[in-house]
C-alpha cells in the first residue's frame, strides 16, 4: 500500500535502514568462498571487534538474535548444570526457556517490569550456591526499556568460575558496551536494532575462558557449532553458506558508524532518550522506568493509565501519521507503549513520533511538549556525560 506520507519505524526492531546500506546490499554478490568476499569478512572482523571492544573473534550467524542466544546456551553449558538467570521481562524469560530447553537448571532472580537488579544480590546468590556455573542476563531489556547493571555483574563473575552471558541485542551500537574491559564472557547482538540492518544476522563473541570451556565440551548443536564457526571465522569464512548480502550491508553499516564515531552515536542515542522522556512527561504520561540512570538508550516505555489501552493508540499513530509505535509484550501488552529511537533515527523522526503519540491519545495533551522535548535534546547533546 502506498501512502503520501513517510512511514517511520520507531520500533525496537526492525529499524530504518540508511540508503547507503540498502544500496550496498543491492550490489551483485561475490561468491562466498572467493577472495573478494574473504577480504570483506576480514574488514568486518576488525570493525566488529572494535564495536564489541574485544580481542576475540566476533562470529556472525545467519539467524535472528534468538539464534545467538541459543548458540550461547548450547555451546557453553552441559545438561544438568546450574545457572542463574536474572530476568525482569519478556526477554529475560526467553533466557529461562532456552536454558531449560538445553537441560540446564535455572535459579531465577526476578524483578518486576521496569525494575533492574542489584548486583549485590547476584553476588549473594553466587556465594550461596557454588554450583552455579553461569549468569544469563540482558544488557537492555527491550520489553521494558531497563538498562541492567551488566558491568557491575561482570565485576562479580570475573573473579569466579562463573561465565557471564550478556544479551546485548538492543544495547550494542546503542549505548557503550566494553566486552573485554568489563569482563563479559559471552556478548551477543542482532542486526535489526542498532546496527541499521535488516533482520537475519546475529553476532556472538566469547572470552578466552569461555572458549576454553567450549573446547572441553562435546558439540551438541549441529547448526550453531561455535568451534566450527570460530575455525572458519579465523580464515575469514563462515562454516555454512554466508548470508552474503547482509554481510555486505554490515560492512557499509559499520563503516558508517565508525565514520560518525561511536562516541557521537552514543551521544545522539543518549540525547534522543532525554528528548523522549522529557516529551512523554510533558504530555502528562508516566514513564515505566523511573530511574534516569537505568533507562536504555534505544527506547522509551510509557506506563499507560488503565483507561488507555495501547493497541488503539498504536493503530491510530500508524493509520493517521505513518508512525509505527509498539505495544507492550505479554502481560504488558495493553499497559505499556514503546516508543523506540534506535539506529538510523534522529531528532526529526522522534519529534514525528512524539507528535503522532500525542495526537493518537484519546485526549490530546495540552502544553508545549514538543518544544520541551527538542530543548531537552539539545541540552543533552551539550551535557552528554560519556
Ligand atoms: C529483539 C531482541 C531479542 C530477539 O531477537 P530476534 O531477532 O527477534 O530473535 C532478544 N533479546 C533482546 C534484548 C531483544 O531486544
Amino acid at each position: 500500500m502506498s501512502s503520501i506520507q513517510a512511514v517511520r519505524m520507531l520500533t525496537p526492531g526492525p529499524t530504518p535502514i540508511p540508503d547507503r546500506v540498502r544500496l550496498a546490499m543491492a550490489a551483485p554478490i561475490p561468491h562466498h568462498r572467493k577472495q573478494e568476499f574473504k577480504t570483506l569478512l576480514a574488514e568486518n572482523q576488525v570493525l566488529l571487534k572494535k564495536l564489541f571492544h574485544t580481542e576475540s573473534p566476533v562470529i556472525p550467524l545467519a539467524s535472528s538474535g534468538t539464534g545467538s542466544m541459543t548458540a550461547a546456551a548450547f555451546n557453553l553449558f552441559q545438561p544438568g548444570e546450574k545457572v542463574l538467570v536474572a530476568e525482569a521481562g519478556y526477554f529475560g524469560r526467553r533466557w529461562v526457556d532456552i536454558v531449560k530447553m538445553r537441560g540446564l537448571e535455572p535459579v531465577i532472580l526476578s524483578r518486576p517490569a521496569g525494575a533492574s537488579f542489584d548486583p549485590e544480590e547476584i553476588r549473594a546468590m553466587l556465594d550461596a550456591d557454588p554450583a552455579i556455573r553461569g549468569v544469563f542476563m540482558q544488557i537492555s531489556e527491550t520489553s521494558t526499556g531497563v538498562l541492567h547493571p551488566v558491568r557491575e555483574a561482570a565485576a562479580v563473575t570475573r573473579g569466579r568460575d562463573v561465565l557471564l552471558v550478556a544479551d546485548g541485542i538492543s544495547a550494542v551500537s546503542i549505548s557503550p558496551v566494553d566486552m573485554d574491559g568489563w569482563g563479559i564472557d559471552c556478548l551477543l547482538t542482532g542486526s535489526q536494532k542498532g546496527l541499521m540492518l535488516p533482520p537475519g544476522l546475529a553476532f556472538i563473541a566469547l572470552s578466552e575462558r569461555a572458549w576454553k570451556r567450549v573446547e572441553t565440551m562435546p558439540q551438541q548443536c549441529y547448526y550453531f557449532d561455535l568451534l566450527q564457526e570460530r575455525a572458519n571465522c579465523l580464515k575469514n569464512q563462515t562454516h555454512y553458506t554466508s548470508p552474503i548480502s547482509l554481510l555486505m550491508g554490515l560492512h557499509e553499516a559499520l563503516t558508517m558508524l565508525f565514520e560518525f564515531g561511536m562516541d557521537a552515536v552514543y551521544r545522539k542515542q543518549w540525547a534522543l532518550t532525554q528528548m523522549a522522556r522529557t516529551g512523554v512527561k510533558a504530555m502528562g504520561l508516566e514513564l515505566l522506568v523511573k530511574e534516569e540512570g537505568r533507562c536504555t538508550w534505544g527506547l522509551t516505555s510509557i506506563a499507560l493509565p488503565p483507561d488507555i489501552p495501547a493497541s488503539p493508540v498504536v493503530d491510530k499513530a500508524f493509520r493517521e501519521y505513518g508512525v509505527i509505535l509498539t505495544a507492550g509484550q505479554a502481560e504488558l501488552k495493553e499497559r505499556v507503549l514503546r516508543l523506540a529511537h534506535m539506529g538510523w533515527v534522529d531528532w526529526g523522526d522522534l519529534a514525528a513520533g512524539l507528535h503522532a503519540l500525542a495526537w493518537s491519545l484519546p485526549q490530546r495533551p495540552q502544553g508545549a511538549y514538543l518544544e520541551a522535548a527538542l530543548e531537552a535534546y539539545h541540552t543533552a547533546l551539550e551535557q552528554y556525560p560519556g
